[in-house]
């Protein structure tokens, strides 16, 4: 017997349509490449929602056509975000630090039919329109008379101009919630690029599950200004949970330094902010030598890599800021695990809450997890025994755009699909997980696992460290040992026997590193990660001095 109820499809057009029928006045604010701040509102945010989706329909783009963008966190990114999915095509947003060759290897690959992009990334789109094979149209996103006239892009509009003269009336067209709606390539280390392909489903299903209390915890009382780039995994999904829930978005263009986003966070009583770490290490950075304190922000999400400890105590002591430390991947949409405290654990003195705190977190119901060892064979949850993480659930891919790199998933022996997240992890006893290392990035010394991001959170600890990246060495006699790169902060000291030093009781004495070095930056990647490929390669020449 069926269930009587009525039956919708999930679908992202009706996320925007619920935020202008119930929160129209609530605030979008954008910090333009143009330098101003825009203001306006979520029923301007569908208006030219519907604006975008008659432009596509115009030009007589197919259901599941690809559009792509090349843009900041602003309104009119925003604005694609709806029109496009909702009117049927797919939002393929690209991550501009991206090298140029990979642009074009992605563009094309994903066969985009238009490209949107911000003015900032014109040097990019002069470099590679011409390779982009599928491209028909493309389009700066900026007014009408701020178009250049000799961009050398053929039948380069405007934004402005291109949705301007459509119809701010549209019915969003009803389908298969199953059907595409976004695509993220994923930064892949080895091999070509690889695309998630999400669906209206999973992208509506997950923006619920990120509005729950133990999750993000969006409300329409806050004030979010999401740090995370909506090129990387539609930012956390933070832009749908916002139609979802009506929450003011702030967003900081491309001023990402530590003042311009602290300037913001003041000038707009930003409640809730979200980012990868090195974005808060900037802004404490900024905030730490002028003395300067939040007066509106009460929390903030921190992921898409390990976030140090010293990070986490510093924004709760020094700042009064609540830390929600969580962990994903484009893969996954990419929220999997965020760490918030079960009632049971409330009661625990401050230390020991505080060591719960430093873990990724537990489960979103929509994820399940488990570690497993070489065999496949599941492994305890005692918050000792590590494995490799799997997961499985309705936003996480069940292959990639195009069958690249074939079936990813690993089949247990029910046939249930899970997939390799390539995450070494611990689960405690109350399903509290946490990432010891990327299973490439894990030091084998004597046999045994050095975590090299335990290792790292020690050094961030240390005042004079700005940044950590630490790498297993080729050891004759340990096999590896590790050693720690370090980026100073500036007009700071500190030796390398002083640094080694500080590790005595923080850790084992076997996990200490047997050697510093000191670089002036540590490569990071496309999406702000370390890349601790590109480290090694750096370090090639390299010899221990234990070795
Ligand atoms: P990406 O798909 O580029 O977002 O990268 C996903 C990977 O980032 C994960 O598999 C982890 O290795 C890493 N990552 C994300 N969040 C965290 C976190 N909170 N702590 C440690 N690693 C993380």
């Amino acid at each position: 017997m069926l269930g009587l109820m009525q039956s919708q499809p999930l679908l992202i057009s009706s996320l925007i349509e619920f935020a202008d029928r119930h929160h129209s006045d609530g605030e979008i604010i954008s910090r333009r490449v143009e330098g101003d701040i825009h203001r306006y509102t979520w029923s301007d945010v569908a208006k030219r929602s519907r604006q975008v989706a008659n432009a596509l329909d115009g030009m007589k783009l197919a259901f599941s056509d690809r559009v792509a963008t090349l843009a900041w966190n602003g309104y009119r990114h925003l604005e694609l975000y709806f029109g496009v999915s909702g009117s049927g095509r797919v939002l393929h947003t690209i991550n501009p630090r991206l090298h140029p060759d990979q642009v074009v290897w992605i563009a094309n690959h994903a066969e985009d039919q238009i490209l949107c992009f911000d003015m900032s990334f014109l040097p990019i789109v002069q470099a590679v329109h011409a390779r982009c094979s599928t491209i028909k149209q493309f389009v700066a996103m900026c007014d009408a008379d701020k178009l250049p006239a000799d961009s050398g892009i053929p039948n380069l509009i405007s934004y402005e101009a291109w949705i301007g003269k459509q119809s701010t009336q549209y019915s969003w067209p009803q389908f298969d919630e199953n059907s595409a709606s976004s695509m993220c390539y994923t930064s892949g280390t080895t091999g070509n690029p690889k695309a998630a392909l999400y669906s209206h489903r999973s992208t509506t299903l997950h923006a619920y599950a990120a509005a729950l209390p133990d999750v993000m915890g969006l409300s329409a009382r806050d004030s979010v200004l999401p740090v995370v780039p909506m090129f990387h995994v539609n930012a956390w999904g933070i832009p749908y949970s916002a139609a979802l829930t009506g929450c003011k978005l702030v967003f900081p263009g491309p001023a990402m330094d530590g003042k311009s986003i602290y300037e913001l966070i003041e000038a707009e009583k930003v409640s809730y902010a979200a980012g990868v770490p090195t974005v808060w290490q900037m802004m404490l950075g900024h905030m730490k030598p002028a003395g300067l304190k939040f007066s509106t922000l009460k929390r903030t999400v921190i992921g898409g890599s390990a976030c140090p400890p010293a990070m986490i105590h510093a924004f709760q002591e020094d700042y009064g800021v609540e830390v929600l430390h969580a962990w994903g991947m484009t893969e996954m949409s990419p929220l999997g695990t965020l760490n918030t405290l079960k009632n049971k654990q409330l009661g625990l003195p401050q230390d020991e809450q505080m060591k719960i705190r430093l873990k990724q977190g537990r489960a979103i119901y929509g994820v399940d997890m488990k570690i497993v060892d070489a065999d496949g064979k599941e492994l305890p949850w005692d918050g000792k025994t590590y494995g490799d993480l799997l997961v499985k659930g309705p936003w996480i891919v069940k292959e990639y755009f195009k069958g690249e790199g074939g079936d990813p998933l690993k089949y247990d022996e029910a046939g249930a699909g899970w997939f390799p997240t390539g995450d070494v992890a611990t689960i405690d006893e109350s399903g509290f997980m946490q990432i010891t290392d990327r299973s490439k990035d894990v030091i084998k010394s004597g046999g045994e696992w050095i975590s090299s991001i335990d290792v790292e959170n020690i050094a961030m600890a240390h005042p004079a460290i700005a940044m950590a990246a630490c790498v297993g060495m080729p050891h004759p006699k340990w096999d590896e040992r590790p050693i720690i790169a370090v980026v100073k902060k500036p007009g700071m000291e500190v030796s390398r026997d002083e640094l080694i030093k500080f590790y005595d009781g923080k850790t084992a004495k076997w996990q200490i590193p047997d050697d510093v070095v000191f670089v002036d930056a540590i490569p990071l990647g496309a999406t702000g990660k370390m890349q601790k490929m590109k480290l090694r390669e750096q370090l090639k020449d390299y010899k221990l001095p234990t070795a």
